[in-house]
């Protein structure tokens, strides 16, 4: 993927480049994407996987797909599912088979016993409230669990009651035996496996106890020949943790941790448990809501998948936590759909125009580009007759000259089509304008009228061949910037975030739209037909960018 190899520079690559040049890893470069599937992938996870397997890329190395499958009670195939689709749509592929920790489940426990053996683990049975009190604070030392020195045979025996099921859940945990009173509170014996009867998703339950993440993802790391392991900053203070395992087990590859920051984006939320708590409380319609910051959600929405691969480039890599603007992302959109998406005219508020002088009866097909500037993006055929729509906005019964739509007694070009004028309103008993009469001007197709200027172009839709859809438009889905920061994250919901038009009228050609093309609606936006709720007699259409960033200054207006 050329976007992607010839993204910037960052101190990953510095390192990567300096670990090459001293031969280490026999010059191989290998990384991984570790998800937990316990939620769909959002943005941030995005920005992680187009850093994995993008580095992969560049250095003509591999990237591996593993499934960090250690919390059962929390995961799904349905999340599984999700996740390799989504890796999938954003253009990447992984080194077949498909890795999960779960894999290595009798690996892990088997390096667990070789710990116990070498005296540098323990089954500690002291309770939960107790160890957290053992533990210390940053200020003041841990003190040891009366079951640090047990000796090796009791502890092996343990463990393997443990594993038999002999105890319940949260009796005994098996510790890591490193240094009480260590600064890095991550070092005070950790806790290495939990007893949890819990099934899981692809062991069943054959297991009633699970490895901590702690523990599984250095070892996960080392089995796959992970040459560089990039994380997120919270795991800063976990590599010293990363590197004791390695280095004290039986293992002969050391991967190197490398740690950046997490991505996030203003007006929205990155956390799979929030998100989570979005769906499961209807707050969305779901994981894929268009209005979720989600890879599902954002495909909805109608983003290509190269804007997010250049979204990520462009933001770049770093160590410091800051938090992107939306609008972004929403300019890699929209640039993209600039060039690459065809136009079309779609009407959202109709007003019905008859042209007097148009005869009865008669239809002509209008030749309009798909585009402006491509033309080998080629044409399409609009019906032209008597009755067409024009939105509602783009008409005043009088107006000044800032206003270059159609006005009482002026002219308008009509895109793609002829100038009329209008000559006369008609209104319900309401006052309400239900119709205009125009009349047009057979010689300005394709060329000026003759004598003078008409400045204004409005999009228009046929009458009688237009078809009925419904268009969804979206504004953000908080009303504060850092909603995760907010005390109660539910209470920032901006209530008005999905609008939903039933009145549409767009032109023909969309009939035949699928959920992958993307379409230019002239002068409304970029949109796409909505791939699960438009059917067959119901064309439906996400707003997946405005036309312009309307986030800049006050937000979506
Ligand atoms: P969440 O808090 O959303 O559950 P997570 O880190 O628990 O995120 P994982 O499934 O464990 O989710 O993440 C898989 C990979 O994606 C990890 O390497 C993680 O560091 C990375 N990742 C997760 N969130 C972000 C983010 N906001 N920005 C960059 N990378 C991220
Ligand atoms: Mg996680």
């Amino acid at each position: 993927m050329s976007e992607t190899a010839s993204a910037p520079a960052n101190f990953i690559k510095h390192h990567i480049d300096k670990d090459l040049e001293n031969g280490k890893n026999d010059g191989k470069v290998h990384t991984r994407f570790p998800p937990e599937p316990n939620g769909y992938l959002h943005i941030g996870h995005a920005k992680s996987i187009c850093l994995n397997f993008g580095i992969a890329q560049q250095y003509q190395g591999s990237c591996n797909l593993r499934f960090d499958d250690t919390n059962p009670e929390k995961e799904s195939d349905e999340y599984a599912k999700s996740i390799a689709e989504d890796v999938q749509w954003l253009g990447f592929e992984w080194q077949a088979p498909t890795h999960h920790a779960s894999d290595y489940f009798e690996t892990l426990h088997d390096y667990a016993v070789e710990l116990i053996k070498a005296g540098k683990a323990y089954v500690d049975g002291l309770s939960p409230d107790d160890i957290r009190e053992y533990r210390g604070t940053l200020t003041e030392a841990g003190k040891s669990s009366p079951f640090r020195d047990t000796s090796v045979e009791q502890n092996l025996d343990l463990f393997a009651k443990m594993r038999a099921g002999e105890f319940e859940d949260g009796k005994y945990i098996l510790r890591a035996k490193i240094d009480m009173a260590s600064p890095n509170m991550n070092l005070r014996d950790p806790a290495l496996y939990r007893i949890k009867r819990q099934h899981h998703i692809r062991t069943g339950d054959t297991w009633v106890i699970y490895p901590m993440y702690d523990f599984t993802h250095p070892i996960s790391d080392a089995l796959e020949g992970i040459t560089h392991s990039l994380c997120t900053l919270e795991f800063e203070d976990h590599r010293p943790l990363y590197d004791w395992i390695l280095d004290n087990i039986s293992i002969d590859c050391h991967p190197q941790q490398i740690e950046f920051s997490r991505l996030s984006l203003e007006y929205t939320i990155t956390s799979k448990r929030l998100l989570n708590k979005l769906v499961t409380e209807n707050h969305v319609s779901g994981w894929d809501d268009p209005r979720m910051p989600t890879i599902a959600g954002m495909r909805r929405r109608g983003y290509p998948p190269e804007t997010l691969r250049d979204f990520t480039d462009r933001i770049g890599v770093t160590k410091k936590d800051n938090i992107i603007e939306m609008g972004v992302l929403e300019n890699c959109v929209r640039e993209h759909l600039n060039s690459h998406a065809p136009r079309a005219m779609a009407v959202l508020h109709p007003l019905k125009v008859t042209i007097t002088n148009y005869p009865s009866g008669q239809e002509e097909s209008l030749t309009a580009p798909c585009h402006p500037s491509n033309d080998e993006m080629g044409s399409r055929q609009l019906p032209f007759s008597k009755e067409i729509y024009i939105d509602q906005d783009d008409f005043r019964e009088s107006a000044n000259k800032k206003f270059k739509r159609l006005v009482l007694d002026k002219e308008v070009r009509l895109r793609n089509a002829y100038v009329i004028r209008c000559d006369e309103v008609i209104k319900d008993a309401e006052d309400n304008i239900i119709e205009l009469k125009c009349s047009y001007d057979p010689d300005t197709l394709g060329k000026n009228p003759e004598g003078r200027k008409v400045k204004g172009v409005i999009h228009w839709v046929s009458a009688s061949k237009g078809i009925k859809a419904e268009i969804r438009s979206y504004d953000r889905l908080f009303n504060t910037a850092n909603p995760a920061a907010s005390e109660d994250f539910l209470s920032t919901i901006n209530p008005n975030s999905l609008t939903t038009i039933k009145t549409a009228i767009v032109e023909p050609s969309l009939a035949t739209a699928t959920a992958k093309d993307h379409f230019q609606f002239e002068r409304e936006g970029y949109f796409c037909l909505d791939s699960k709720d438009a059917t067959a007699d119901l064309l439906i259409f996400n707003e997946t960018v405005s036309l312009r960033d309307t986030w800049a200054k006050t937000g979506k207006a």
